[in-house]
């Protein structure tokens, strides 16, 4: 296990610990067949680091050999309509700033492909996807489309066409020594000015400003605001262009490109505020880890039927941080690939929300708000009533 002192990101050895768990599943996103195997899943410790030079935040006892992406990792959001709108009109957006017919995109952390599946379709880009957790099986095809795929992490050495486009979506968070990663891909860019890159990366500030603890798990050792992570990229002589929040707040969308020093962005300049934040999360995450603790508790002593709303990592970190196990009766996911596996950690077995109509819960607890108005309206069809909140 590494114990990384000197910050990832820029180097710096101005680092404070912000945030500490004992023994957290190595991955919640995982799925197991059995009770048995969930409740033995192998457990680590996480301790989160701030940086105080550039903002960046970390998991300093990240062990990035405990998690293994190649194998039954089920992070596909693709199941929701709100998630599939979203990418949708991401691609749209993409397909109005780049002229991308014929040229070459590169996706790194492809998932299971459909991202880069609908940017074909849109700009009629050719495309190379490369993921280790990469399903053959599970993509429709390329449906006409010049795309291929690499079963494997990213590595330059193995990217034999130079990409005209970068898309990373969803897996800065999971790479330990993101100042590496962007030299590797600094490399595979080669200095061609006219490169577009685009990054979608969770952001971190509101899980600082809320307390926001199920946003924190093993997988995601690397954590960033709107400015650590612009300035992750200024630092491999990058341009930052165009840098916002998206999907209710919560994903940080950058676009970048080979620099020419461009002056910063007003919204980059967040590392005052952010050193606040940080100096207060032990106390808020306390607190907000309390709360939730007394009202699963106390509606389970009340006889009540907590159920929650959402089997991903979200979901187990909700259940392992605070030591959660029969005051919640239920978790449901509409991913039918998640639907009577085991979540690691609390053994909770995952059911389809039809299920709910033979056990009716008193309480959901949805694990994402943005999903709330699609959940409603599916209890609502279901003709349940029950008491709904979301973390
Ligand atoms: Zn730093």
């Amino acid at each position: 296990m590494s114990d990384i002192k000197s910050c990832p990101a820029c180097g710096g050895r101005h680092v404070s610990e912000i945030y500490r768990l004992d023994a957290i599943p190595v991955q919640s996103c995982i799925l197991l067949d059995s009770e048995e195997e969930a409740r033995a899943f192998p457990r680590r410790p996480l301790v989160l680091m701030f940086c105080d030079g550039c903002g960046f935040i970390y998991n300093r006892v990240f062990d990035l050999a405990m998690v293994d992406y190649a194998s039954t990792t089920e992070e596909s959001q693709h199941f929701s309509g709100t998630f599939n709108r979203f990418a949708r009109d991401l691609v749209a957006e993409i397909a109005g700033l780049y002229d991308l017919g014929g040229q070459q995109t590169l996706e790194i952390g492809c998932g299971k492909g459909d991202f880069l599946q609908e940017l074909a379709r849109q700009t009629g880009t050719r495309a190379l996807g490369v993921d280790p957790g990469f399903i053959p099986e599970r993509l429709p095809g390329a449906d006409g489309h010049d795309i291929s795929f690499q079963r494997e992490y990213f590595d330059p050495a193995t990217i034999t066409e130079a990409p005209d486009f970068v898309v990373c979506r969803h897996t800065l968070e999971h790479v330990p020594e993101v100042g590496r990663f962007m030299h590797d891909i600094a490399r595979v860019i080669d200095g061609r000015q006219e490169v577009g890159i685009f990054f979608e990366t969770p952001d971190v500030r509101r899980v600082l400003e809320e307390g926001a603890f199920w946003d924190i798990y093993y997988e995601h050792c690397s954590y960033f605001t709107l400015g650590s992570h612009a300035r992750l990229f200024r630092r491999e002589g990058m341009d930052v262009n165009r840098l916002y929040l998206a999907y209710d707040d919560q994903y940080i969308i950058q676009y970048a490109a080979p620099g020419a020093g461009k002056a910063a962005l007003p919204q980059e300049e967040d590392l005052d505020a952010v050193r606040a934040l940080a100096a207060a999360f032990p106390e808020k995450v306390a607190a907000i880890r309390r709360h939730w603790t007394d009202f699963v508790r106390s509606r389970h002593r009340d006889g009540k039927r907590v159920a929650i709303w959402g089997g991903g990592s979200k979901g187990v970190s909700f259940l392992t941080t605070n030591g959660l196990g029969e005051e919640v009766a239920q978790v449901i996911d509409i991913n039918p690939f998640k639907q009577g596996k085991y979540l690691p950690g609390t053994g909770h077995l995952v059911s389809a929300p039809e299920d709910l109509t033979e056990t009716p819960p008193d309480t959901v607890i949805v694990m994402n708000p943005i999903y709330l108005p699609e959940i409603g309206a599916q209890l609502a069809d279901m003709g349940l009533e029950p008491e709904l909140v979301a973390v």
